[in-house]
């Protein structure tokens, strides 16, 4: 599948009234793991799986079970089992429930990207695949995140020395113009469907998001992206510009630096319009080049599932890329 620019954040599984689903399943347990959607396992077989965690990097035995441990329960057929890493609610659901931007816990309503992002936080910094609720405090960790869910910012913030920021609110951070006194800073940075609203040039994004970070530094990023050979830019010469709406439709307006005006409809918005335009469509190939013109050390795409959180990517597109500054 191939994303034209009016379906850049469709995704072929759709919203669904997971929260309605789960109260109807309220009291029943379950006894099986899912490792991939549709793929049911016995406990026996991910026995293995669960021994390659290091003994010192699993959850404490007192304070809870092992994250693949943690699913003692009963079999559904046809669904998956898992415990959300964000609040610790064991879950089941529907295969395709889980999802990109489909909220699948019955509890905090995290999707899988937002479990996957405080995933990569904690197997990149911590070498563990924790559930926070269990996680200890690790106020020696600091880290920022650009205009992050609450889902996951809210888990993060009481486990890190995290601070969520906002473009256009307190506590403020602009990506395109970080303070000198945030340079060099952070051990994590998370930019979850962000950067295809920043402004162009998006060069400027990737270095400042390399900036922030100290040496040896992770970098969790996802956006919307295409396998297909460059980057689209839909407003390269972006410049002075807004928004005007008419009949329902909206235009953007702009005079390039050399003072021609252009216009553009058939604009894509994430969320609502005006806030949330989106600038571009990037593509695998063009963000793996940006990393390392952006000056970062190693990148990879992270689209490893994890069973136990509920993580899984079906799909290659549009999957968490982790680099390190
Ligand atoms: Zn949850």
């Amino acid at each position: 599948m191939r994303f034209s620019r009016g379906d850049a954040y469709h995704y072929p599984w759709g919203a669904r009234d997971v929260h309605a689903r789960a109260r109807q399943r309220h009291g029943e347990t379950l006894h099986v793991l899912v490792l991939r959607a549709g793929m049911i396992v016995s406990l026996a077989s991910i026995r293995p799986w669960l021994r390659r965690l290091k003994p010192g990097n699993r959850a404490p035995r007192d304070s809870g079970k092992a994250p693949g441990a943690a699913i003692d329960l009963p079999a559904v057929p046809g669904t998956v089992a898992f415990v959300c890493n964000l609040c610790g609610t064991p879950n089941t659901v529907a295969p395709a429930e889980l999802s990109r931007e489909t909220p699948s816990c019955r509890r905090c309503a995290s999707t899988v990207r937002f479990r996957a992002v405080a995933h990569l936080v904690c197997t990149e910094l911590l070498g563990c695949d924790a559930t926070l609720t269990e996680l200890p405090v690790h106020n020696n960790l600091r880290g920022i995140g650009l205009s992050d869910d609450d889902r996951y910012a809210r888990a993060l913030a009481a486990h890190f020395d995290y601070t969520n920021t906002w473009f256009d609110a307190q506590p403020k951070l602009d990506i395109t113009r970080p303070p000198e006194s945030m340079i060099g800073q952070y051990d994590f940075l998370i930019a979850s469907d962000v950067f295809e609203h920043v402004a162009p040039p998006i060069e400027i994004a990737f270095i400042n998001a390399r900036r922030l970070l100290k040496p040896g530094g992770v970098f969790i990023f996802t956006v919307p992206f295409s396998l297909d050979a460059a980057t689209v830019e839909h407003f390269p010469e972006l410049n002075e510009f807004h928004l005007e709406q008419r009949n329902a439709q909206w235009t953007l307006h702009n005079i390039t630096r050399d003072g021609r005006t252009e216009s553009f409809g058939n604009l894509v918005f994430h969320g609502g319009p005006g806030s949330t335009l989106e600038m571009r469509l990037f593509s695998q190939a063009g963000l793996m080049q940006q990393f390392a013109a952006a000056g970062f050390s190693s990148w990879r795409i992270a689209s490893e599932p994890c069973a136990a959180h509920g993580i899984a990517w079906p799909e290659p597109w549009s999957v968490p890329v982790v680099a390190i500054a």
